[in-house]
């Protein structure tokens, strides 16, 4: 499918904002492909804290030390922005049976949109296994500690919002 033979995969999420687990699974997949992109959606539907741009800037901060690790972002069908980027691979965390379910929905659109586009999954790390974007926000708004569950770039950007 693609002719520069380079293992290309895409790390598609909302990540508002990226976590610890986001990171833990971008550092693990970035290890297991020559390129890998993370990808922010661009959904309008959702109502974020952080905006798409700040989005990407936050992860371009965080994996700044990540050499083959780039930030995108897209709003067109996941299947053909892979395309447009010459990627082959999904690549998915996976927290709980809850997340199984719908990630096994989603994995199976896909294949059904784009069969060449192959889905596969990291399991969390299991201290980070009750950790998402949401419970992070939900403390930060109540001036909780988020230290161990978001790196401190992300820590600050909480706490300016929230100011
Ligand atoms: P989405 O809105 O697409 O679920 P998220 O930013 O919440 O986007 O998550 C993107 C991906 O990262 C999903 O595959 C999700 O299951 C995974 N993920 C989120 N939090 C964690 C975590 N703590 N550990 C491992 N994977 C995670």
């Amino acid at each position: 499918m693609q002719s520069s033979g380079k293992r290309v995969a895409v790390y598609p999420g909302s990540f508002d904002p990226v976590t610890c687990g986001h990171l833990d699974i971008i550092r693990r997949s970035a290890k297991q492909f020559d390129h890998l992109i993370v990808a922010v959606l661009n959904n309008s539907s959702k109502n974020p804290l952080f905006s798409v741009e700040e989005r990407k800037q936050l992860l371009a901060e965080v994996t700044r030390d990540l050499p083959n690790v780039s930030i995108d972002s897209f709003r067109d069908l996941l299947v053909r922005f892979m395309r447009s980027r010459n990627a082959q691979v999904i690549v998915r965390g996976i927290r709980s049976v809850t997340d199984f379910e719908y990630e096994l929905q989603l994995a199976s659109t896909n294949q059904k949109l784009d069969s060449e586009i192959e889905t596969i999954f990291m399991m969390t790390d299991p201290k980070y296994s009750y950790l998402s974007s949401s419970i992070v926000k939900e403390i930060a708004q109540f001036q909780g500690n988020v230290k161990d569950l978001v790196p401190p770039e992300i820590e600050q950007a909480l706490a300016n919002k929230y100011i």
